[in-house]
């Protein structure tokens, strides 16, 4: 048992951290925020809220401002504001059409993106880790001096090893067990850590944080495209499983007379809901890609039976699959993303039809099925979110060295 000053003192600084790591937290979701807002945000003592501020003030994260609204009578609350520009991630994102990079500041503001058409097929790790390295170096080059870079992110579409950032497997380029993570610090050398996760997970993160999802604990988010992947939250928290390979939802099987698939099972909810299936039921090549999608979407808009029929049919086994997770899971808000996003407004009947079938009636009740809100960024602006949580847990290790270096320059 430890006991006396010295244990106290440990203790204080665990809650010191704790406490900081809070209204980072909080600024960086949702700053600005006046410190009337965070007291009642966190329910910390305004003395506290004013010296964590002060902290991370001096530590460079967070900014505050006396706000001078016109007219109203009493001291003005000063405002807290994520240093958007002085401290920033990089995002990437392997997807299946395209290749992405974007800097994102603290506070979720994007400062420089590029999004490049990606030819599907199977193309090397190093010559993707090539093209992505050349559209993210001129951004990095021309971050503004002072500025801290603290992280990279990388969203994935593959099944991923969150623990070091290999790629299990990832059909839509060939790729086995490829050290992606170690691929690109290699290639970009800034000495700063490299996080990788699946895009579902993140894009999952993203709608959680700053989407459809924003205030909701209990959360599926399905996203599609060739493939489909899912990202779960569970209590405010993202599932992981053992090594971060939960969510894989596209190879549950569903149909037992389905044909095989990618995995090698055969019946798997993708080869009923994916964009093949779907481009195949509407008379499409199924490698038709996204071209043929588009095509797809606009001929039912205009009422065409075929391809409304495609999207009905896909529809029920969307909600099919949906209803034997939302038994498994019990959230209260579903959120489609990617393909399924798409399909939302011509399929809304038939997955509602397929929930009230296969569903349990009493998770059905608690139930809400919506649109993703953040669009084709999701994983990439996820994938930022990840890179900053190491500061956003521990603000404290970044503060460590900064406030001695400005007592002595102020000495
Ligand atoms: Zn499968």
């Amino acid at each position: 048992v430890t006991n006396g000053p010295e244990a106290s003192g440990q203790r204080s600084e665990t809650v010191r951290r704790a406490n900081l790591s809070t209204i980072l937290y909080q600024v960086h979701l949702r700053g600005p925020l006046s410190r009337s807002e965070l007291v009642a945000r966190t329910g910390l003592t305004r003395g506290a809220i004013r010296g964590l501020i002060g902290e991370l003030n001096a530590g460079g994260l967070v900014s505050e401002e006396r706000s001078m609204p016109l007219g109203v009578p009493g001291r003005p609350s000063p405002l807290a504001r994520p240093r958007h520009h002085g401290v920033v991630v990089l995002a990437l994102e392997i997807a299946v059409d395209s290749l992405a990079a974007a800097v994102v500041g603290l506070g979720g503001g994007v400062i420089e993106h590029v999004r490049l058409d990606r030819s599907r097929g199977h193309l090397s790790p190093e010559r993707i880790v090539s093209d992505l390295v050349r559209s993210a170096r001129p951004m990095v080059s021309r971050l503004r001096g002072g500025t801290t870079l603290v992280g990279i992110g990388v969203s994935m579409v593959g099944v991923v090893r969150v623990s070091d950032g290999v790629i299990r497997v990832a059909p839509n380029l060939g790729w086995l067990d490829v050290p992606l993570a170690d691929l690109i610090a290699r290639k970009l050398q800034l000495a700063v850590p490299v996080s990788v996760g699946n895009e579902a997970d993140l894009g999952a993160l993203a709608e959680h944080r700053r989407g459809a999802a924003a205030g909701v604990d209990d959360v599926l988010y399905i996203s599609g495209e060739v493939g489909v992947g899912g990202g779960v939250i569970v209590g405010g928290r993202p599932l992981a499983g053992a090594a971060g390979y939960a969510g894989e939802v596209g190879h549950m099987p569903v149909n037992p007379a389905g044909s095989r698939c990618r995995c090698g099972s055969t019946g798997c909810w993708e080869t009923e809901v994916g964009e093949r299936a779907l481009l195949r039921r509407a008379g499409h090549s199924p490698n038709g890609g996204r071209a043929a999608v588009d095509a797809v979407f606009e001929a039912a808009a205009a009422g065409s039976r075929r391809e409304r029929e495609a999207l009905a049919t896909t529809g029920r086994w969307l909600g099919r699959g949906l209803g034997g997770l939302v038994n498994a899971f019990n959230p209260s808000l579903v959120v489609l993303g990617g393909l399924f996003g798409r399909m939302h407004p011509f399929v809304e009947a038939e997955i509602a039809g397929a929930l009230n079938l296969h569903a349990l009636r009493a998770s059905r009740e608690v139930l809400r099925v919506a649109p993703a809100a953040l669009g084709p960024d999701a994983p990439l602006l996820g994938a930022a979110e990840k890179a900053f949580e190491p500061l956003l847990v521990d603000p404290a290790g970044y503060l460590a060295p900064r406030p001695a270096i400005a007592r002595l320059a102020g000495a």
